[in-house]
């Protein structure tokens, strides 16, 4: 079967993310979705494992939001946010406050996930430098983290895989360490907070899984930790919910695992339920009350020309009104038991070094991936889409996953490894 017209035309004149064009397989051609699937140009269907990097946790094509986006969309597709607000941010930061713990209550609308953390770190640098102390620039990150892709993001992802060398004398230089789960990483960390706390705005963490960077998971008590840590030194803490906001890690958000509450919390990727691209800032009362005064430079300098965009907030009202009327987090469970019930039996196969699962996250990391594209096109002869990287295999489908498809994932997982021909 010949590709469509499109597909040869536009291919010449699209730079694809993350990829060698020089050596990377063709993509493949996608023309509808729904449910778990998608549909290639060619008819064949593939079961999405990882539910378009995260943001689909509702599965494609869900009846009740496009609703909301039809009737939005002939209302007010969209309105410049300065001076202006609307019904649909207005009702989307309520309602953000209202399930997020504690005083966190001020909403900030961005784009996109990157842009989210961006105007998180610089909230929490202004934060201070509002009240005059302006020397506390950097931020503590940590090693395997991942907080998006622009140079100030960038500058706070793990450093090898954040490229740190790669553009080194273009990045800021912040605070790298290890994630404080046993006595040495925690001794360590003290001891940098002791020398260098003063020069801190921030510490920034991925809550309970460190996701793009190794889908790596710590406990609560981590979590706990940093909050006293932070509080010991006067220091913000900013948790990035981008992965596990809304579901994903059993929980309605990660924090409250932990009974922990930060300062400033991002939020994005199913945000919208996986419809249309949006991601909030959120502060605690504190925090605001800190660009509150009679000079014009202690506002909050940022605004996205697309910010709190009516589509895109109508979206994810829809979104949360089906967390709230349909049974998400006894779904997330059920997969989570699923996963560790199926994927367990990878655990004996030549080169898997772990299993693990928490929420509706699966994970067979591997000792190496020799060949990537050849393993990726297994998977997609399986039927199925799943995007493995470094040396890990995943899976975070949708919360709406039917457990027959669950089983289709977890088998083509299985039968891909243990024949690592
Ligand atoms: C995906 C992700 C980001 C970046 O979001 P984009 O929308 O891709 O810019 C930031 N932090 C975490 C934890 C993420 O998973």
């Amino acid at each position: 079967m010949t590709a469509p017209d499109w597909f040869e035309a536009g291919l010449p004149h699209i730079w694809l993310p993350y990829t060698q064009m020089h050596t990377a397989s063709p993509p493949l051609a996608a023309v509808a979705t729904d449910g778990c699937r998608i549909r290639l140009a060619d008819g064949r269907e593939l079961i999405d494992g990882i539910a378009s990097w995260w943001t689909a946790c509702h599965g494609y094509n869900h009846p009740y939001i496009r609703q909301a986006a039809t009737q939005q969309l002939a209302r007010m597709p969209h309105v410049m946010f300065g001076g202006l607000v609307h019904e649909p941010a207005l009702r989307l930061a309520h309602r953000l406050a209202g399930l997020l713990p504690g005083d966190l209550e001020r909403v900030f609308f961005t784009d996109s996930g990157s842009v989210a953390v961006e105007v998180a770190i610089k909230m929490a640098i202004q934060y201070w430098l509002n009240r005059g102390e302006n020397r506390r620039t950097r931020l503590v990150a940590f090693r395997g983290g991942y907080h998006g892709d622009t140079l100030a993001t960038m500058a706070v992802c793990d450093p090898e895989e954040g490229m740190h060398s790669l553009f080194s004398g273009v990045l800021p230089t912040h605070l790298i360490a290890d994630l404080p789960r046993d006595d040495a990483s925690r001794a360590a960390l003290d001891a940098l907070l002791v020398t260098e706390g003063e020069t801190v705005a921030a510490i920034l963490v991925e809550p309970l899984v460190q996701g793009a960077g190794g889908m790596v998971f710590h406990d609560p008590a981590t979590l706990r930790h940093l909050r006293a840590l932070a509080d010991r030194h006067g220091i913000l803490l900013v948790f990035d919910e981008i992965f596990t906001g809304f579901g994903r890690t059993g929980t309605f958000f990660a924090c409250q695992q932990a009974g922990v509450v930060p300062d400033i919390v991002t939020l994005s990727k199913a945000l919208s339920g996986g419809t249309v691209p949006l991601a909030a800032t959120v502060a605690r009362r504190h925090v605001y009350e800190a660009f509150l005064s009679d000079n014009p430079l202690h506002a909050l300098m940022h605004g996205p020309t697309f910010m709190a965009n009516p589509l895109a907030c109508a979206c994810a009202n829809a979104s949360l009104d089906l967390f709230a009327r349909e049974p998400r987090l006894e779904q997330v469970a059920a997969i989570g038991a699923q996963m560790h019930t199926e994927l367990e039996s990878c655990r004996h196969l030549p080169g898997v070094r772990d299993v693990r699962v928490m929420g509706a996250i699966g994970v067979v990391e591997l000792e190496r991936i020799e060949d990537m594209n050849r393993l990726k096109a297994r998977l997609v002869d399986q039927g199925v889409w799943i995007r493995p990287f470094r040396t890990i295999v995943y899976l975070t489908p949708s919360f709406t996953i039917a457990p027959s498809e669950l089983a289709h994932l977890t088998r083509a997982i299985r039968t891909v490894l243990s024949d690592p021909a």
